[in-house]
C-alpha cells in the first residue's frame, strides 16, 4: 500500500510562485484526476513532485510512504516508485527504449528480468510498433507514439504511484484508448494515479475515483468523477473569482505597459 501526500504545498519558478498550497493525497490503486484551465500550474506540479530542477519549493511537503520526496534526486524518487508521463516526453537521441528501461531495471535490481520480453508485450498492449523499441527514445515518433512509449515504460517500471501529464495530449482517440486501457488495468493492480488532463474522455476509460479542480495554483474544488462532466459542459468560469475574470475579460488597464515588467504575483516569493 502506497501513498503520495502533498500538504501545503507552495512552489514557484524564476521568483514567481505558481502553486499556492496544495493539498492532495493518493494511495494505491486510487485515481485522481487534476483539471485546470491552461497556465493554472498542472505541469508544475508534475514537475515538483518529480524534482525537474529550476522550480522553487517554498513551503509545505511531499512524502511517499512517509518519506520526504522533495529531499531526493529525480532518480532516487523514480527508484522509491514515483513515475511521470511528460506532458512533452524528452527526445533522447542514441539512446533505446529498451536501453532505457534495461538501466532502469538494474537500478531498481531488476536485472535479472527478460527486458526484451518485457517491453514487447508492453508495446503489444498498446499496440506500439515492435520497430520502435530499438530507435532511439521518442526520437521523430508522433504524439500518439511518445504517449505509447510512456506507457510502455509505465507498464515495464511498475511504479507504486504514476503521475501523467496530459496524458491526452497529442494523441488520436485509439492510442487514447489502449494507453488508458493499459493504465486502468494496472489500477487493478495496485498503481496510485495522478491524473492531469483537460478533457472528460480520458476519464472514459481511466476511471477517476476524485475529481480535483486548479485554477491559478489554487484547489478550488474536490468531488467525484460526476464533476468532471460538469467542468467539461460549464467551463472553469464556475470556480474563478469575480475579479478574475473581469481581469480576463478586461484588456491591458495600460497599453503602453512593459509586458515583460512584473505581474500579478511580483513580489509574492
Ligand atoms: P499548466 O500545465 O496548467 O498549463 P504550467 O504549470 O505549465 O501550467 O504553468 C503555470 C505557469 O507557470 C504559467 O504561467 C507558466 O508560464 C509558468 N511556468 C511554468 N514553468 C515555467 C518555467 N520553467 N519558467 C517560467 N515560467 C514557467
Ligand atoms: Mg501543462
Amino acid at each position: 500500500m502506497a501513498e503520495l501526500r502533498i500538504e501545503g504545498l507552495r512552489a514557484g519558478v524564476e521568483g514567481r510562485e505558481i502553486l499556492h498550497g496544495i493539498d492532495l493525497v493518493v494511495r494505491s490503486g486510487e485515481v485522481h484526476a487534476v483539471m485546470g484551465p491552461n497556465g493554472s500550474g498542472k505541469s508544475t506540479l508534475s514537475h515538483v513532485i518529480m524534482g525537474r530542477p529550476g522550480y522553487e519549493i517554498l513551503a509545505g511537503s511531499v512524502t511517499l510512504d512517509g518519506r520526504d520526496v522533495l529531499a531526493l534526486a529525480p532518480w532516487e524518487r523514480a527508484q522509491a516508485g514515483l513515475f511521470l508521463a511528460m506532458q512533452y516526453p524528452t527526445e533522447v537521441p542514441g539512446v533505446s527504449l529498451e536501453a532505457v528501461l534495461h538501466a532502469a531495471l538494474d537500478a531498481a535490481g531488476r536485472g535479472g528480468d527478460d527486458v526484451a520480453a518485457l517491453v514487447e508485450g508492453e508495446a503489444a498492449r498498446v499496440g506500439l510498433d515492435p520497430r520502435l523499441i530499438e530507435r532511439p527514445l521518442n526520437v521523430d515518433l508522433s504524439g500518439g507514439e511518445k504517449k505509447r512509449n510512456e506507457t510502455v515504460q509505465l507498464g515495464v517500471l511498475r511504479p507504486a504511484i504514476a503521475v501523467l501529464d496530459e496524458l491526452d495530449s497529442g494523441l488520436d482517440i485509439d492510442a487514447l484508448r489502449a494507453c488508458a486501457r493499459r493504465i486502468e488495468e494496472a489500477t487493478e493492480q495496485g498503481l496510485g494515479v495522478l491524473a492531469i488532463t483537460h478533457y472528460h474522455r480520458l476519464l472514459d476509460v481511466l476511471r477517476a475515483d476524485r475529481v480535483h479542480v486548479l485554477v491559478r495554483g489554487e484547489m478550488r474544488a474536490s468531488g467525484g468523477p460526476e464533476l468532471a462532466g460538469e467542468l467539461e459542459r460549464s467551463g472553469y468560469a464556475a470556480w474563478a473569482r469575480p475579479e478574475e475574470l473581469a481581469e480576463d475579460a478586461a484588456p491591458a488597464a495600460d497599453p503602453f505597459a512593459d509586458p515583460f515588467g512584473p505581474g500579478p504575483f511580483a513580489g509574492q516569493v
